[in-house]
């Protein structure tokens, strides 16, 4: 999956053109930078690769997922229905914003339960957050419908999908607002940055104000700038830019690597009985940066990946036993542990996870494992790791 794997001139040609300049700023300074706005191209043609009307680019995807919610006017003790399977990422940037997580169990999408959603929403939700994990996608028309019913806003958090498309259009283009990150072990990375979508011009009109400082940027004079509301520092740098700006003309080649890797482990390992594969929604096509496959119980599941491991096979992921992932490591989470103090509202809501029954998403995540799709295979490399893994695999199943 990382756009790391294959850095080279391209990006190094977009970074010295910022150098060039000296003009690291995305903003401003339009007489020293002799026309080089590497963000401001970058969201151009990232739009335009997504398929959306806007882009606001900042400065990581947490950043992202933070101006989403800000802009649709997510605030203090607004409930946001999110997955327990996901990245801190989520609540983290919810909690910004004084609104409460809730978490809601996964189904073999991998990601939000269409029904546990419906039974989450109270008063207080505003917003449905899918998180598109490991390279495909939430029941995204189910979700659609719950969120029109109910008049809540529907975040895409497509941080792990981008590419991944949905009745052909990409992923986190469909929902009210999308979301990327580009840091060092996404697609394509730019080292840190992120990126906000959407069709919404009021929306994307706020996001661009909120990321720097609540700014409107009409006229030249950045001293002179009005502020419409409160905004904060989110702000994407041109070197970051420019990175990015590169590793987007390599996203297509990026994902037929993806998909050709992807395709050997799959026909291999689906000989197998026992090994199942996660559920596509109908219309829905992987960006193939994960295998992510299903044994039919969590000691099975478990004991693959430690044998995968064994005989040295990187990249097997179980992410129940993760802490960054999944609910079972969010101790922090669950007693809500702070730097600073939280409100009551938050911290009551929080620990309540300590009680909440998630045996549903542990059914599914107990038994997942997520086969990572390098981008430097050789095809070779790919067959023989493929050979492997069945060999390795059959001997846990019998
Ligand atoms: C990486 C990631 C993020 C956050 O992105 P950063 O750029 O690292 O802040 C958010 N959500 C998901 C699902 C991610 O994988």
């Amino acid at each position: 999956m990382p756009g790391f794997e294959i850095f080279g001139e391209l990006e190094k040609q977009h970074v010295n053109e910022v150098l060039e300049t000296g003009i690291l700023m995305r903003y401003g300074f339009d007489g020293l930078r002799n026309n080089v706005w590497k963000a401001k191209t970058f969201e151009q043609q990232f739009a335009k690769k997504m398929q959306v009307n806007h882009c606001q680019l900042v400065s990581s995807g947490t950043s992202a997922l933070t101006v989403a919610l800000a802009v649709a006017g997510i605030g203090a003790g607004d409930e946001v229905i999110m997955p327990t399977f996901t990245f801190v990422a989520s609540f983290e940037s919810i909690l910004a914003l004084g609104a409460i997580p809730v978490l809601v169990d996964v189904d073999e999408t991998l990601t939000l339960h269409p029904e546990a959603v419906e039974n989450a929403i109270t008063s207080k939700t505003k917003c449905v957050m899918p998180v598109h994990m490991c390279g495909s996608m939430a029941n995204i028309d189910a979700l659609k419908h719950i969120c029109k019913k109910h008049n809540l806003v529907l975040l895409e958090d497509a941080c792990q999908a981008l590419g991944a498309t949905y009745n052909n259009i990409p992923v986190g283009a469909h929902g009210d607002l999308g979301v990327f990150s580009f840091d060092f072990v996404k697609t394509i990375t730019c080292g840190e940055g992120g990126a906000v979508v959407t069709n919404n011009l009021d929306l994307a009109k706020k996001a661009d104000h909120y990321q720097d400082h609540g700014h409107d940027h009409i006229g030249n004079d950045r001293g002179a700038e009005r502020h419409p509301f409160l905004g904060y520092n989110f702000r994407i740098s041109e070197l970051h830019a420019a990175v990015g700006l590169a590793q987007l003309q390599r996203l297509d080649e990026i994902l037929s690597i993806q998909k050709r890797n992807y395709l050997i482990l799959r026909k291999a390992i689906q000989q197998i009985d026992g090994v199942t594969f996660r559920s596509v929604p109908e219309g829905g096509e992987e960006n193939y940066s994960f295998l992510n496959w299903f044994l039919p119980t969590q000691a099975l599941a478990e004991k693959a990946a430690q044998a995968l491991a064994k005989e040295g096979l990187d990249g097997n992921f179980y992410w129940y036993k993760n802490n960054w992932h999944y609910i079972n490591g969010w101790e922090h989470l669950k007693n809500a542990t702070a730097v600073s103090p939280l409100s009551k509202e938050i911290s009551l809501a929080l620990h309540k996870n300590k009680t909440k029954d998630f045996s549903k998403s542990d059914a599914v995540i107990g038994r997942t494992v997520s086969s990572l799709i390098k981008l430097s295979w050789t095809e070779e490399e790919v067959q023989k790791r493929a050979g492997k893994m069945v060999g390795v695999l059959e001997n846990v199943l019998n």
